[in-house]
């Protein structure tokens, strides 16, 4: 049995041997400039890639590469090797090339859908949509005397809105709410929406959407509170102009636009609610770019993960470095609390994207800043999960345990389960 095995081994050692020789440097990369020379440039591909797996700083095959993919047709694959080719740690014209070709393919790639605020549309380092294949989307409505019958008319409205200007989201209504990838419901205003001294946190709806531990986007929620902190019913134009805003982030915008006049621009911002009340807002073009754009990227949280289509828009080509996504997420998070100082949300939101840049500590005092200002179950839930996650990483068992358990204590989720099973596997190693 040991012969045997030695035997395995060595021939194994002997392939990757002759595999990484320069001979077979040498051989590949004649075999792909005669391919490159007839103009083969996508059949040239493969063999450039051996040659450089064998010798990665061949330069002649670094650059000739670089040139076979500037070339041919620019499917997922192509820009994807191109931005790795932009983005090595060698710095030589195959690197410089194609840092310029990128930049030109970026270029046509976005033609006419420029004027977008795709940065913000991201997840943290995440593009999170639905698949094409998917629509049209089940939508459930809760059915419920608590609100005016201009609530659901407003929802449908919006909804329409979505349908006619995008031409390709489609909906479905169903009465079937576990087959529903998007849950609409209301919900009484919370108790405690306003402090001592009278202001008001006031919120229309809000979305959340819910991921599996594998990555797979299984729902977006969507609330709406029945009445605003006075008890008051909202107006037709809040309703309508909230369920278009909110219904851009089901469709899986999960930032906010940076300009007044796009409908997924934060109302928070404005600290006037009347620009909510006083007319009817509509999906601005920017917003459908944004849309359009988002629905080209290769997303990294879907509902159907199989076979990716080679048409789709690698995202750090369109969206620039991770680092770059990150910190203008961070920009965004930090003018929301200069606005909002106390609502937890601001604290929560800015701490995942230090978790994302991989900084804990300044995650953990976000967290434990939102902890002060946190009132609603799932906020309260939601920071305790968090800080879970971060000890989980940060290789603190015992403490990711306590705050698995208390959010388990807080609301106890499939989620919260699964995560305390991991903790406990984690200590047992
Ligand atoms: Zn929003």
């Amino acid at each position: 049995m040991r012969k045997i095995l030695l035997f395995i081994l060595f021939i194994v050692l002997a392939i990757a041997a002759i595999y990484k020789s320069p001979f077979s440097a040498m051989y590949n990369y004649n075999k792909a400039r005669v391919l490159y020379l007839e103009g083969k440039y996508e059949q040239s591909i493969p063999y450039f890639e051996r040659s450089l797996f064998a010798d990665k700083k061949g330069i002649l095959a670094r650059f000739y590469y670089v040139l076979a993919l500037s070339k041919s047709k620019p499917t997922y694959s192509v820009q994807k090797k191109l931005f790795e080719m932009a983005d090595s740690d060698i710095t030589d014209e195959a690197s410089k090339y194609a840092k310029s070709q990128i930049v030109y393919l970026k270029h046509n790639l976005i033609k006419g859908f420029e004027n977008n605020y795709i940065y913000n549309a991201a997840m943290g380092n995440d593009i999170v949509r639905w698949d094409l294949r998917s629509f049209p989307l089940n939508v459930y409505i809760e059915q419920t005397n608590d609100v005016p019958q201009y609530y659901y008319t407003g929802i449908q409205s919006a909804l329409n809105q979505w349908v006619i200007k995008t031409n390709f989201i489609k909906f479905n209504m169903t009465k079937d709410k576990d087959n529903a990838q998007i849950v609409i419901s209301f919900k009484d205003i919370d108790e405690n929406v306003c402090d001592k001294s009278g202001n008001c946190k006031y919120i229309v709806a809000y979305t959340e959407p819910i991921i599996a531990n594998d990555n797979s986007l299984k729902k977006m929620n969507l609330t709406f509170y029945k009445t605003n902190p006075l008890k008051q019913n909202f107006s037709q134009n809040e309703v309508f102009n909230t369920a278009q805003h909110e219904l851009g982030h089901t469709l899986g915008i999960m930032g906010h636009s940076d300009n007044p006049a796009d409908i997924m621009y934060d109302n928070a911002d404005s600290k006037k609610y009347d620009y909510i009340f006083s007319s009817t807002n509509s999906i601005s073009n920017r917003d459908l770019n944004t849309l359009v754009l988002l629905y080209r990227l290769e997303p990294t949280i879907t509902d159907n993960n199989q076979n990716k289509y080679e048409n789709l828009y690698y995202a750090p080509l369109i969206m620039g470095k991770e680092d770059i996504v990150l910190q203008k997420k961070l920009d965004e998070y930090k003018k929301y609390i200069s606005n909002y100082p106390n609502i937890a949300t601001g604290y929560i939101n800015i701490a995942s994207v230090y978790v994302d840049m991989g900084d804990y500590e300044s995650a953990l005092k976000n967290l434990a800043t939102a902890q002060g200002y946190a009132n609603s179950i799932d906020e309260k839930y939601i920071i305790e999960y968090d800080l879970a996650i971060i000890y989980y990483n940060k290789q603190e068992p015992q403490k990711a345990l306590e705050h698995a358990n208390n959010a388990k204590k807080i609301k106890p989720t499939n989620n919260a389960e699964e995560l305390i099973s991991d903790i406990q596997k984690m200590m047992s190693k």
